[in-house]
């Protein structure tokens, strides 16, 4: 438990340089703990040493994990197939990977079913990488129109995975990338995306000089994942 302990107070005092650097408050920037593959023993620990939102890939992971974790919330980042939107709104407070039209439909009609609101992001594939989902940048905003105007969904803003990159500041473009879409959709359609979910463990600290309000970080906490 101690690396663990250790592991979080260096990611904060990062989290806290890269605000400080560019000129944020350290709280605008909300970390992300990304569990995937990490049992639940372990994530315990981590909510004893202070952490509290985990981010998840898998519904069917999650949905054996989340039971075994008490007092944590939860968020999706993996890509989500319409037939477990259902488990999803039961487990998760909030779905950051909505990249289409049925897909947001398809978690209002449940969060209005479970009389509950679901908080989500809309996932854009700023680098238009084929390998990977997300909503063209030349799609988001009427998907953003769409999503914001859903009963049981609130729509809180853009994520983003940048490619993998050698040196982090390769990846800085991407995350202004989608800091300057968000201005723009907010602008045309005055709906506010306040949250930027950008940044892993090899690049938070560049997405947050970027303008990142969520950070999403797994090995710089949990070490290097086996399997993903
Ligand atoms: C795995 C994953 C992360 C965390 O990656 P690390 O490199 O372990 O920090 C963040 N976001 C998404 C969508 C992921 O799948």
């Amino acid at each position: 438990m101690a690396d663990l302990a250790t592991n979080v107070a260096h990611v904060r005092v990062r989290i806290a340089a890269a605000a400080d650097r560019s000129g944020r408050r350290t709280e605008e920037v909300a970390l992300v703990a990304v569990s995937k593959t990490v049992d639940a023993v372990r994530i315990r620990e981590a909510v004893a040493v202070g952490l509290r939102v985990f981010g998840e890939n898998r519904v069917q992971e999650a949905r054996d994990k989340i039971p075994a974790v008490p007092g944590a919330s939860w968020h999706l980042i993996g890509s989500l197939q319409r037939n477990k939107a259902k488990e999803a709104v039961r487990l998760f407070q909030m779905i950051e990977s909505v990249d289409s039209e049925e897909l947001a439909d398809e978690l209002s009609r449940r969060a209005v079913q479970q009389e509950r609101v679901l908080d989500v992001l809309i996932q854009v594939n700023v680098a238009r990488e084929p390998q990977k989902h997300g909503a063209a940048p030349e799609e988001t905003s009427s998907l953003v129109r769409r999503a914001a105007d859903l009963p049981g969904l609130r729509l809180r803003g853009l994520m983003t995975i940048a490619p993998l990159v050698a040196d982090p500041d390769e990846a800085r473009p991407v995350f202004r990338a989608l800091r300057e879409l968000r201005d723009r959709i907010e602008h045309e359609t005055s709906i506010s995306l306040a949250e930027l979910s950008m940044g892993m463990s090899d690049d938070f600290e560049v997405a947050i000089e970027e303008g990142a309000t969520m950070v999403r970080v797994g090995r710089a906490i949990f070490g290097d994942r086996t399997q993903t």
